[in-house]
């Protein structure tokens, strides 16, 4: 179908997942990560290479195997993405980085992403730079945002770790210590009443927010529900939006993301305040969590647009209308390392689609998998999802 080989940067089950609709159009892919990282495993074509999408020499070497390098996380090196950019225009030769190094390097930074954003009229909520980790430094975010706040980590940070809720003053020094020696922000404390979510593909290579119904696709707004900071459950339609809000969510969403260099496929995470207004949260350079559902229930899923935007191949619109209404349930770990596996037989049992990430045994709240439930209305998968929310529950504790 094109016979450019994509190489990954990094194996988890995003990786995976692009993988597998890589295969079914015999799209060659290779993968860096760990040997039998979750990716690898599937890609008996491809040996791909052993080491860390954080390694410069690791990358290089990726790189001399492919045509087009795009990411499954946004914790990359760079650095050496910039560098082998402008190899590639210096020496004739046709490497693409999707998306660019540019958007990767502001996202991974949560703080200076932020400060993108703004600059380009879109909502977010209030936040400050904690240059250094003190209790004199949290006092002065204290007198600007007031209790509580919730500290940051600017890089790194996934599935919440990386935020500590600061409620009150005895949080102060327990959160200094949850966090020592990260880069720090804090932001003000959103009251939302939902979670938001849009998958948001970028057709097109520049940056430039005024051109977003022009280079930008989005799949419907989701309603993402969160424990512990993680993405427990998403709602494909989110619940009792009205139509206005869904669409203007979504147009957020895009002029959010026509603000970022380079094609491939974003998430968008956004908070819908009581007043109906819509901050974004954070944004994603990369398939993502809320985007699963697209597998089962749209045309095209956030992979198979993902390597389309990124091959520069057609994406009809259609491609990403919701045909179906959708509930996604992650399949966290426990204490007992094997016993997310009840919750993946159970949601089989039931007819659900279940993925494994082929992440051998749990540790908790790691993230070993998810299942879709499909309805003929939202209903219909509420109740049918209903006893494997309660079983989650309880394998969690
Ligand atoms: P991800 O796995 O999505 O990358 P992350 O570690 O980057 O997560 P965030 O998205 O910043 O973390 O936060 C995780 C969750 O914590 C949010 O989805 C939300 O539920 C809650 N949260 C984050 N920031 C705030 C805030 N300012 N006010 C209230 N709740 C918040
Ligand atoms: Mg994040
Ligand atoms: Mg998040």
């Amino acid at each position: 179908m094109d016979p450019r080989t994509i190489g990954i940067l990094g194996g988890g089950q995003l990786g995976r997942m692009l993988l597998e609709a890589a295969n079914n159009r015999n799209i060659n892919v290779a993968i860096l990560d760990k040997k039998a990282s979750p990716a690898k495993q599937i890609n008996g074509t491809n040996p791909g290479v052993d080491g860390s999408f954080a390694d410069a020499q690791a990358i290089r070497k990726l790189a001399s195997q492919c045509d087009v390098l795009t990411v499954e996380i946004e914790h990359v090196d760079t650095h050496v993405l910039e560098e082998l950019e402008n190899e590639s225009l210096s020496q004739g030769k046709n490497l693409e980085i999707q998306p660019s190094w540019q958007a990767i390097r502001t996202i991974q930074d949560k703080y200076l992403q932020k400060m993108l954003l703004l600059e380009g009229g879109i909502d977010v909520a209030q936040s400050m730079a904690v240059p250094t980790a003190s209790e004199k430094e949290l006092r002065v975010v204290e007198s600007n945002l007031k209790y509580p706040f919730m500290l940051k980590a600017r890089t790194g940070a996934y599935d919440g770790r990386g935020n500590y809720a600061v409620k009150s003053e005895k949080d102060v020094q327990p959160a200094l210590d949850a966090l020592k020696n990260r880069p720090l922000y804090a932001e003000v404390w959103v009251n939302f009443t939902m979670e938001l979510a849009v998958m948001v593909i970028k057709t097109k290579d520049e940056a430039d927010t005024s051109s977003w119904a022009s280079s930008t696709i989005s799949y419907p707004t989701v309603e993402t529900v969160h424990e512990d900071s993680i993405c427990k459950l998403v709602y494909a339609p989110a619940r009792g939006i009205s139509n206005e809000t869904n669409q203007r969510a979504q147009q957020l969403a895009r002029k959010a993301i026509a603000s970022f260099k380079g094609k491939g496929i974003f998430g968008v995470e956004m908070f819908l305040l009581e007043d109906n207004s819509i901050l974004v949260n954070e944004i994603a350079p990369r398939p993502h969590n809320s985007g699963h559902y697209t597998i089962e229930s749209c045309r095209l899923s956030q992979y198979d647009t993902h390597l389309s935007a990124i091959l520069d191949r057609p994406i009809p619109a259609k491609a990403t209308e919701l045909l179906t209404s959708a509930i996604m349930l992650n399949i966290l770990g426990g204490e007992d390392p094997k016993s997310f596996l009840r919750l993946a037989n159970a949601a089989d049992t039931a007819g659900a689609k279940v993925h494994l990430y082929g992440k051998g045994d749990a540790t908790k709240g790691r993230k070993m998998g998810h299942l879709t439930v499909l309805g003929n209305t939202m209903e219909e998968a509420e109740q049918d999802i209903e006893p494997l929310i309660r079983l989650a529950d309880e394998i969690r504790g």
